[in-house]
């Protein structure tokens, strides 16, 4: 297991057994029931990957991204869609993909869901130039960074009235002119693509909104990095477009399609969010877990002591539940990519993916915070990975739209049922 580069004060016997591949034997007991053969083949096959590929090549001292690569030569920069003859893929198998990695690294896999799923999805489900289908497969490959940019200075939870400018040009090339600021753009410091939306008439954005493939390159585009301290491998950025020229070749959405395929890429977003997070409580629970059983005072180990037993025996009960709902909103997902012109369950099923994504990344907060207090100081240190788990859940709660917002499509959702009895 790697560290951060701390002073190691982990007893001996209990630093050996607190190994990534004990973790995944762990995982594996209570993960493995809920899977299909060849889910649970695809899992085991992953976690080789991590364990013998991965993890000897992570320096924690380095920022994620010169890993990109390795994970896309074997086909693990997403397993939503289909790329080269890497089988399987869907839904439930990017969530597989995000729980083992976050294991391993949740600073890795928070980079790795924006690029290879956040930035790639628009590309796969909605590009048609040679530009975007380039752009789609250096994503994949892991070659390239890719970025979303949506969230702005002005315009955060409120993201549909934003007031980036897409100009149309008026030589009838086609092109549009951006001319505006994001904020808090994961990956972008570093990107190679930036997914960006922008609208021609800021009191019309669902009329107007323009969703184009900007390229590290394009005159006008810079990017500059926020201080984000707990994420400290992964850049999360400004992006500023001083009218930059986008060519129609880059234009993924046009006037209005930019909205409907900002909105039904969100689902896609917050699904894959929940795997990462249910990651990062397994992460929690599992080391906390092992060193519980191991660690003594008082001539006891921790684990006799109720007082630290049954609040994990609870943590273990609530990821449980929480990741059976987390397959139940792929699966969900998988059905809906299947049934698009059926908008009741579309509409139910964004709802139900807000809701699980807002109690799976809350559940990721509370076990590793909790757990912190219950293993004691080393749980602080960089000797146990929990103090980063923490550090990227709370990334994980706010990134795909805050707590409250996935609770407020939750009562849409719940309001538009109760109109069945009206
Ligand atoms: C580390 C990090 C990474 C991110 N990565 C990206 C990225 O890659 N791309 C991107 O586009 N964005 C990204 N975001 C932006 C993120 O999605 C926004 O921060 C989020 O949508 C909230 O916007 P805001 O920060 O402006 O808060 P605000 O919208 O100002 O909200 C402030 C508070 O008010 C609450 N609130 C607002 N409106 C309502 C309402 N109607 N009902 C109830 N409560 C409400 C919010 O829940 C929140 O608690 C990232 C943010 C962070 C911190």
């Amino acid at each position: 297991m790697f560290q951060f580069g701390g002073v190691n004060i982990l007893n001996e016997k209990i630093r050996e057994k607190i190994t990534s591949e004990n973790l995944f034997k762990i995982f594996n007991r209570f993960i493995i029931p809920y899977l299909s053969h060849n889910e649970r083949d695809f899992m085991l096959g992953l976690q080789k990957y991590c364990l013998e590929v991965v993890e000897p090549k992570i320096d924690p001292t380095r920022d994620v991204y010169y890993l990109f690569p390795i994970l896309g030569e074997a086909g693990y920069m997403q397993r939503l869609y289909p790329y080269q003859d890497f089988k399987p893929f869907g839904m439930r198998y990017e969530l597989i993909l995000a729980m083992c990695l976050s294991i391993i690294d949740p600073e890795l896999d928070l980079a790795r869901v924006v690029s290879g799923v956040l930035a790639m999805n628009p590309l796969y489900s909605h590009g048609k130039s040679d530009r975007e289908h380039k752009a789609l497969d250096d994503l994949m490959a892991g070659r390239k960074i890719g970025c979303i940019c949506i969230t702005e200075r002005e315009r955060g939870s409120d993201a549909v009235n934003m007031q980036t400018q897409a100009i149309e040009c008026e030589d009838g090339s086609g092109d549009v002119y951006f001319e505006g600021e994001k904020v808090f753009t994961t990956n972008g410091p570093v990107a190679d693509y930036f997914i960006t939306y922008g609208v021609t008439d800021e009191k019309n954005p669902r009329g107007t909104m323009y969703q184009v493939l900007l390229e590290r390159g394009f005159k006008g585009l810079e990017t500059k990095r926020l201080g984000i301290l707990s994420v400290p491998r992964v850049h999360i950025g400004q992006t500023l477009f001083k009218h930059i020229r986008v060519p129609k070749n880059n234009i993924i959405g046009f006037a209005g399609e930019g909205y409907t395929n900002l909105f039904k890429g969100l689902v896609a977003e917050r699904t894959t969010i929940i795997g990462s997070s249910l990651g990062i409580s397994w992460l929690s629970a599992i080391t906390g877990l092992i060193y519980a059983d191991l660690r003594k005072q008082f001539n006891k180990r921790l684990l006799e002591f109720q007082a630290v037993s049954f609040p994990i025996a609870k943590m273990l009960v609530d990821v449980m539940a929480a990741t059976d709902l987390g397959f139940q909103a792929a699966t969900e997902f998988e059905k809906i990519a299947r049934y698009p012109e059926k908008i009741d369950m579309v509409k139910y099923n964004a709802g139900f993916s807000s809701g699980t994504k807002y109690l799976a990344s809350n559940l990721a907060h509370r076990i590793s915070y909790e757990m912190q207090q219950l293993v004691g100081g080393v749980g602080y240190t960089d000797n146990l990975r929990i103090d980063k788990a923490l550090e990227v859940s709370k990334i994980q709660e706010i990134i795909g739209g805050s707590r409250n917002i996935q609770i407020l499509l939750v009562t849409q959702t719940i309001k538009s049922i109760l109109k069945l009895i009206e």
